[in-house]
């Protein structure tokens, strides 16, 4: 497992999944929490894209929700 890069390229593909996601914080500037950690202001669970992310796959991050529970160290 190698901790995902803080990259511009990987904030965009973030964003694919990040952003429609019903638990996103809706805040301008927040994603990658798999690299940046948890949101400043986390929602309650409805749903989380991680699992179909491929910057989870190829960095074989465990768990999903790291805009809640932080990083995938
Ligand atoms: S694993 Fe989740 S937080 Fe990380 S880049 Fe993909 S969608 Fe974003
Ligand atoms: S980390 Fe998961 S739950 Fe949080 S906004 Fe991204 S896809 Fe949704």
């Amino acid at each position: 497992m190698a901790k995902v890069e803080n990259t511009q390229e990987n904030f965009d593909i973030c964003m694919e999944y990040c952003k429609p996601c019903l638990t996103y914080s809706d805040i301008e500037g927040e994603g990658l929490f798999c690299a940046r950690g948890k949101s400043k202001s986390p929602r309650d669970k409805k749903g989380c894209n991680c699992g179909a992310c491929f910057i989870q796959r190829k960095h074989e991050c465990k768990g999903i929700y790291y805009c809640i529970t932080g990083p995938c160290e």
